[in-house]
């Protein structure tokens, strides 16, 4: 089964989502717990917590099709102490809303050396980061994304997050979430079958396909290896749209959230509605 669907807004709270997932057609969707720009977070109360619980049912979606989003703020390698303290502790407030909130999935970018560590440092770091929060925590899997390699960011080569993954101690809550825009602009290639075929294998091999735990669709207007991350709809931008038909007619891709993070919210029913059509069951 193919669990489609969308990054939605969390507008007037986030039990609102859900309600625009199912407006949208979708069978998977993607939110932020809690105001993204900003390091506070509100406690999530209990009516909320219910509110949302109760929508999820009502609508159809199970923990395994929705995938939260942590804040753009975090940043689990940072160079400096302080920063990072202050990014674990956001992390593990993440961490533990999503828990409240009856989720099993945390999606989150591995983060960045500022040019002031060297990529190793950088990337045990993080490894670090996530071993603290989950000791701290129960149900949830850190999900790590990979990135376009824009700036100091890591995580853009595929060694990268398997390094991270390495030095987890609690392999069986560490996942990878594989956003198409990224890998297209961190430089492998989706253009055609054959080089699906080729980037996908060469994800099996250095990370393995166990640890997918959603992916993120979406075109891109960044060239092949232009490391640069800017989304586009599907079909419109340099990847186009055999990549996403190959997604959907491959089994490795069932039973996981399937993101859109294009950029215009108003054709998601009719994107949503194209994914479905090119799924074979
Ligand atoms: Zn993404
Ligand atoms: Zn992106």
């Amino acid at each position: 089964m193919k669990y489609i669907g969308a990054h939605v807004s969390i507008l007037g709270g986030v039990d609102k989502a859900v309600i625009r997932a199912h407006d949208i057609k979708a069978t998977a969707f993607a939110l932020f717990t809690k105001n993204q720009r900003q390091w506070h977070a509100t406690q999530l109360s209990e009516k909320i917590i219910h509110a949302f619980k109760n929508a999820c049912k009502k609508y159809g979606f199970s923990s395994s099709q929705i995938l939260p989003h942590i804040s753009f703020l975090i940043n689990l390698g940072h160079p400096d102490k302080q920063v990072l303290e202050k990014s674990r502790a956001a992390f593990l407030n993440e961490m533990q809303r999503a828990e409240q909130l009856g989720l099993t999935l945390l999606n989150f970018h591995p983060g960045s050396h500022l040019q002031k560590i060297d990529q190793q440092t950088c990337l045990k770091r993080i490894s670090e980061s996530i071993n603290i929060v989950l000791n701290k925590t129960n149900h949830v899997t850190a999900v790590i994304e990979n990135t376009a390699g824009q700036g100091s960011n890591i995580g853009f080569r595929f060694e990268h997050l398997a390094k991270i993954i390495e030095n987890v101690e609690d392999q069986s809550r560490i996942g990878v979430c594989i956003d198409t825009c990224h890998t297209f602009a961190s430089g492998y290639d989706l253009r055609t079958e054959q080089d699906c075929i080729k980037t996908f294998s060469e994800f099996n091999e250095i990370i393995d396909f166990k640890y997918l735990r959603g992916m993120h669709l979406n075109d891109t207007k960044s060239t092949l290896g232009g490391r640069i991350d800017r989304h586009h709809s599907l079909g419109q931008g340099n990847i186009g749209k055999i990549a996403f038909n190959w997604i959907m007619k491959n089994p490795r891709f069932d039973n996981i959230p399937l993101i859109l993070e294009t950029i215009n919210p108003c054709i998601w029913t009719n994107e949503i509605k194209w994914l479905k059509s090119q799924c074979l069951n």
